[in-house]
Parts: C-alpha cells; structure tokens; sequence
C-alpha cells in the first residue's frame, strides 16, 4: 500500500488478512440491528465490506454503531476474519470507529433502492447517483476506453496535442456557437479542433490526436446531443485517400474494444454488457447504396437527403440483420449535403461527391471524417462558395501557401462511442455533469 494510502479497500482483504487489524473506511450502505447483533454494510472503491458488531463485547460501540445514519463516512479499525455468510467473504469485528463526516436524513437519491430515480434527479444528485456501483462502472469503461485509444495511437506515432477552446471563429458554421467575451473582443468556444490539427500538418507533427471537450449550442434536445462533449479528434498527413483516414478510425474502434473487454471486464459483467469486437475492416457502404437500402426498406427518403436519426436508425437494423455488422462506414457523402463543408476534399471526377465517411455503431454516427482538401486554389473556392469571409481565416489559410502535405482525419465522439457500447439509452448517462440547453449545474 503507498504511504498516503490510510484505508484497506474491501478488494484489498484477503484470506491473508484474516486474524489481523484492518483499518476500512468507506459509506454506511445499510444497517441491520438485530438485538445483540448487527450488520454494517461499509461501500467503499472496491465493494462492500461488512463489520459485524456484538453487544455483548462492547455495548457502548454497538449503542453507538447502530445509531449511525445511512451514507455517513467512516473508518473502523478492527480485525478481519473469515466469514460465509459476510460479502466478499471476510467480516471485520470492530474495535474503534470514527465518523468522518455524517451524513443528514432523508438522502436527496437512495443508494441502493429498488426503485430507480428519473435521470433529472440522479444528475442533479451526481455525487450520489456514482455511489452505485453500475453508475460508476460507466465511468470507469470511459476511462479503459481512452486508455484503450491512447494506446493504440501511441503506438501508432500519434503525438498527443492541446489546441485553444477560446476561439476567434468556428469551423461547423455559426448556429452552434457558444460566444463569449474575451477581453475586449468578441470569441467562441471552440466546437472543433479542426483548423488548428490541419495547421499542424503542415509542421512536420504530422500525425496527432487530441481528446478535448468541444462546444455545441445545440437548439435540439435529443438523447445523444449534449452542449459540450468529448472529442477525439485525429489527424494525418500524407495520406493517399480517405481509406487511409478510415483504417486509422477502425484501428481506434477495434482496438478500444477489445482492451475494454479486458480492463474493464467486471465493470462490462455489471452492467450486463457482452462486446464482441467485430472483426476489421467493417463493412462500408456508400451513401447513395444507404440511401437504396433504406429507400427499399419502406422509408420515405430520396438521394440528397440526410439520413436522419431515424434513417441511421433503420440502416443500423438493416446491416445487422444483412451483414451481422454493429459497425459500419458510410462513405462517399454528397458534397450538398456538406459533410465535412468547406475542407472536405472533393471527386476530381464527380464533385457533387466527396470522400467523407462517418462510422456509425448500432445505428448512430459516432465518427465523422475524411480527407480534406489541401490545394490552396480549390480550398478558398470551395470557401468562397460557402459564403465564408477568407480574411478571419488568414491563419489558417497561411499554412496551405506554404508547403501543406495531403492530409485527412476524424471527429469522433468519445460519449456517444460509451454510450453505443454500453447501450445507454441517454448520452447523459455517460457524462458525468452533462451540459444541455438546460443544465448548467452541477
Ligand atoms: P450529428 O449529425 O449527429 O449532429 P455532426 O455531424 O454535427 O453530428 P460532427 O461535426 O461530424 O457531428 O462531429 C463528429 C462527431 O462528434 C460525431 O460523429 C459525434 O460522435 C460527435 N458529436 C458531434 N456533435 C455532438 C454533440 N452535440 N453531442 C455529442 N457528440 C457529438
């Protein structure tokens, strides 16, 4: 145990620990006053650990122990021993205890009732709502995840970079800028990364990640849009095509699965969840193929328009049913539809079509990407076209005049990977103080 470690965890007690002093220290989960006997159920980080206190030994204690109320922070000290009918297998007979911090009556959210409470209170309750071990077990299958995709991407030669949330303009058009005041001058929280990671390959750091939040003032209230989200976001240069772009995102996926799977393989047994990493490469489909099978399914939908949640929904269906594919790529968006708008690279030969891809999983977008266009000429025309004032993006256009390689990369939403893996039926579930149009606090 390190030095500024002052408790033993429940998962820390073994068979070894049986017959010697322990000091836990943990949440009063539950009480059983049964006379002479009773049974504390102490929560900490690893579990629960039950203290067993007779009052025959010290009726002081016992007084004193039964009197506690629920969710107050303890440590005892006490000796462990083998018990079969304690959790875990091991109970601790206390000798002393000290509250560190009482815990009022009524609990704002039940820890361990039955009955669920809506998702508006546990929010608002947050640090009470990660008292249940399934609620914390999200969090720690986020943290294997990112573990999981900074591996790989390490491995892979990505160096790992910050770029400024304060920004001067937005590269996903207006409607979903956060503006703020900066000093004297008007700014934006940044709803992307992307100017800055294409600036960057033009240094020679040529193959870089961040994993950031990233702002979206959302008007839409929908299970899997939030205000402000984790983006992992991807750039590399010298690339061929956007195939290239896609492997490096299935490599992402791929190899994040299988890692969760061992990582957090308790946490995964928790909650129900059985993943099966999908073998690469995943199934790609092209949008207008998209757009025939959902056509061909019954939904009304003509080539050019977006798929839609409930388009992505029902292609989600279809290539489960057809191709037993979770994860899929739809590749080729039409230029209208401006996926990727003004830095997406176009078809030389058809450019109503651009290369961008998303990656979807059961039926929802999680990725979106592509190669981007770095031709000096053809980039401020396609600039133009969309209206944008070249003047505000001076800094970024700088960098495509002097020595700029062919590059692409990918946003991809680290809440909404989580919530897709888990089957969380709220993107908030695996958030833990999600920011929406209406919640501001906690
Ligand atoms: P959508 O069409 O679903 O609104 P988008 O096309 O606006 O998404 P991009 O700008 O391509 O999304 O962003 C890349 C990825 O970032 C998305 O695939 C998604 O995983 C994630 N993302 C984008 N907006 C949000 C949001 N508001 N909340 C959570 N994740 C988001």
């Amino acid at each position: 145990m390190p030095s500024w470690q002052h408790v033993t965890y429940s998962d820390q007690i073994t068979s070894e620990s049986a017959g010697n002093p322990v000091t836990v220290g943990g949440w009063v989960q539950d009480i059983r006053n049964l006379g002479g006997i009773a049974f504390i159920q102490l929560r900490d980080r690893g579990g629960v650990v039950q203290i067993t206190v007779l009052k025959k030994s010290d009726p002081a204690l016992f007084k004193e122990m039964t009197s506690l109320t629920r969710e107050s922070v303890l440590t005892v000290k006490g000796t462990v021993k083998e018990s079969k009918e304690a959790k875990g297998g091991y109970e601790v007979l206390p000798e002393e205890f000290e509250v560190l911090n009482a815990a009022e009556s009524p609990l704002p959210l039940g820890v361990v009732d039955k009955v669920g409470a809506d998702l508006d209170t546990r929010l608002n309750n947050r640090f009470m709502d990660l008292r249940k071990e399934e609620v914390r077990a999200i969090f720690r299958v986020r943290a294997a995840t990112l573990d999981g995709i900074r591996r790989y991407l390490s491995g892979e030669g990505f160096v790992e970079v910050t770029t400024p949330k304060i920004v001067a303009a937005g590269a996903e058009g207006g409607a979903t800028l956060f503006p703020i005041k900066y000093f004297d001058k008007n700014a934006y929280l940044a709803q992307s990364p992307q100017l800055y990671k294409q600036n960057l390959m033009a240094s020679g750091l040529d193959r870089i990640f961040e994993i950031a939040p990233a702002y979206r003032a959302e008007a839409s209230d929908t299970v899997r849009h939030i205000a402000e989200f984790t983006s992992l976001d991807v750039e590399l240069a010298f690339i061929e095509s956007s195939e290239d772009v896609m492997a490096v995102a299935e490599g992402i996926v791929d190899s994040s699965l299988r890692h969760v799977t061992t990582a957090a393989r308790s946490e995964l047994e928790l909650l129900g969840v059985e993943i099966e990493a999908q073998k690469p490469p995943y199934p790609r489909v092209t949008y207008k193929e998209a757009i025939d099978l959902l056509k061909s399914d019954g939904m009304e939908i003509d080539h050019g328009d977006d798929l839609g949640t409930e388009g992505e929904k029902l292609l989600g269906d279809i290539m489960l049913d057809k191709h037993s594919a979770e994860l899929y790529f739809i590749t080729q968006f039409p230029t209208s539809l401006k996926r990727g708008t003004f830095y997406a690279m176009r078809d030389d030969d058809d450019p109503d079509v651009t290369g961008y891809f998303d990656l979807d999983y059961r039926g929802q977008e999680i990725v979106s990407g592509g190669q981007r266009e770095h031709r000096y000429e053809v980039l401020t025309e396609q600039m133009r076209e969309n209206g944008m004032d070249l003047g505000s993006f001076e800094f970024y256009l700088k960098a495509f005049r002097y020595g700029m390689p062919p590059h692409g990369g990918f946003g991809f939403g680290v809440e909404r990977y989580v919530q897709k893996m888990l089957n969380l039926p709220n993107i908030r579930e695996a958030v833990l103080y999600p920011r929406d149009r209406v919640r501001l606090i906690p």
